[in-house]
């Protein structure tokens, strides 16, 4: 008995945090989630729509589900479901002008998440430099360095908008010779995320072309996520950087069916890329999550069948979907516009970031502060006025955290009636500054 007691008091002592998650602990999704989660009555912090799936998504889940083929409740093919790697491979074999081998040019993960967890440990080891693009989507920097790699950041520059007009995510560029100057012989993949997250900056084909030019002639592998490929407006065109001349063989390309199809809590993602490279991201996917769930692919799988059939057509979702998110940016750039918060506007993503400093008498900053202002300023937001939005110095690294730290991010892939409550709560929040 007493030998029973004692062992339970003896605490374990010698450390147990591994070396490669120094520094990674924190995350701003999750501070952010339950802020939002505690404080919010409109939430337009994370990325997820509040608004359903197609209903033809559904249903082909519900099917998958209840059909007498009981096997789809079983392990499927550990790289990808067949039907869904077969019409993966079809669909995007026709969009990048290649034949893909459903086997072994597509691969099937939990969310893009998975996918870029794999590319940083199959590609990236001690001592390997990783161009990423400021901003940037803030998981890039964390799964660098876990895998021994050195982040090299290089930010995109911003124009000052002419004769007063709102500015674009267009304005944000990259400084030619600045990213030239990243490149050297320890520089292993360049993290390219095309439409952008945060800003909406839909990359163009002369900035593919710089970017694509400097990885051929350093010999870079690309790392290019394209979760928000179908989200573009104003008759932007995406375009995927594997399709430019000598960038298929160094190219893997990352998408996610949560963002393709309104559904981020299915967490279906794939990989698309020639075999030299995905028979690594294989090992790493079998030597850590192995499968995915089978019924959610078996479903994703019938939503490219009913994309492919109506390819182009007005009733593809891919089509519907950026018209609708079009109409709703558009509604958010007017509140925002009207009360002074100037929003920049995206070309693509449902992201729109906004600048808070107008607003900045409510909020005092504290210039000590290890805390970002953008920062304290969402979480007063959130706490004081009930509407969550993400602080963009969280999409940024080191000095540039303070420097980008008069934006936030909102995220407009919702319902109309929740972009109108936002409305309502910056209108009044307005009229409070204004009047004494
Ligand atoms: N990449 C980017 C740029 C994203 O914004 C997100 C989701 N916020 C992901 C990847 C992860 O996608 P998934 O939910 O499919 O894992």
């Amino acid at each position: 008995q007493t030998h029973f007691l004692s062992s339970l008091q003896t605490k374990m002592s010698r450390p147990v945090q591994t070396r490669r998650l120094e520094g990674t602990d924190k995350n701003i999704w999750v501070e952010f989630v339950k802020l939002a989660a505690t404080y919010s009555k409109v939430n337009l912090g994370q990325g997820f729509p509040d608004f359903p799936p197609p209903d033809f998504l559904k249903e082909a889940f519900v099917k998958a589900l209840s059909e007498e083929n009981h096997m789809l409740h079983q392990y499927t093919r550990a790289f990808g479901h067949p039907p869904l790697v077969k019409i993966l491979a079809q669909f995007f074999g026709k969009l990048l002008g290649q034949e893909l081998d459903p086997m072994t040019n597509v691969m099937v993960t939990v969310g893009a998440y998975q996918a870029l967890f794999c590319c940083f440990q199959a590609f990236i080891e001690e001592g390997d430099e990783v161009i990423i693009i400021e901003p940037f989507f803030d998981c890039y920097e964390p799964m660098t360095k876990m895998a021994g790699g050195t982040p090299v950041f290089v930010p995109l520059r911003p124009k000052a908008s002419k004769d007063g007009k709102l500015m674009s995510s267009e304005d944000w560029q990259l400084d030619p010779a600045e990213l030239a100057s990243k490149f050297n012989e320890r520089t292993k993949a360049i993290v390219l995320n095309s439409p952008n997250n945060p800003l909406g900056k839909v990359f163009s084909q002369g900035e593919l072309e710089l970017i694509a030019d400097l990885c051929v002639k350093h010999d870079v592998l690309c790392i290019s996520d394209e979760v928000y490929e179908w989200l573009v407006y104003d008759g932007k065109k995406h375009i995927r950087i594997a399709s430019l001349p000598g960038m298929w063989d160094r190219t893997v390309t990352i998408g996610s069916a949560g963002k393709t199809f309104s559904a981020t809590g299915w967490k279906v993602g794939w990989t698309v890329g020639p075999n030299r490279l995905l028979q690594h991201i294989r090992t790493m996917h079998q030597n850590s999550v192995y499968h995915c769930a089978t019924v959610a692919q078996e479903a994703v799988a019938q939503g490219f069948q009913r994309e492919l059939e109506l390819y182009g057509k007005a009733d593809s979702y891919f089509v519907q979907l950026p018209k609708e998110l079009q109409q709703k940016r558009d509604l958010l750039v007017q509140s925002l516009d009207a009360v002074g918060m100037k929003p920049i506007i995206p070309e693509g993503t449902y992201f729109l970031v906004a600048d808070i400093s107008k607003f900045k008498s409510d909020v005092p900053d504290v210039p000590d502060s290890d805390e970002p202002y953008d920062s304290r300023f969402a979480k007063w937001m959130v706490k004081n006025k009930g509407l969550a939005a993400i602080p963009l110095s969280a999409f940024y690294s080191g000095d540039n955290k303070k420097k980008y730290n008069h934006f936030i991010r909102f995220c407009f892939a919702k319902e109309e009636a929740t972009l109108k409550a936002a409305n309502d709560i910056l209108q009044k929040w307005k009229q409070e500054k204004t009047s004494p």
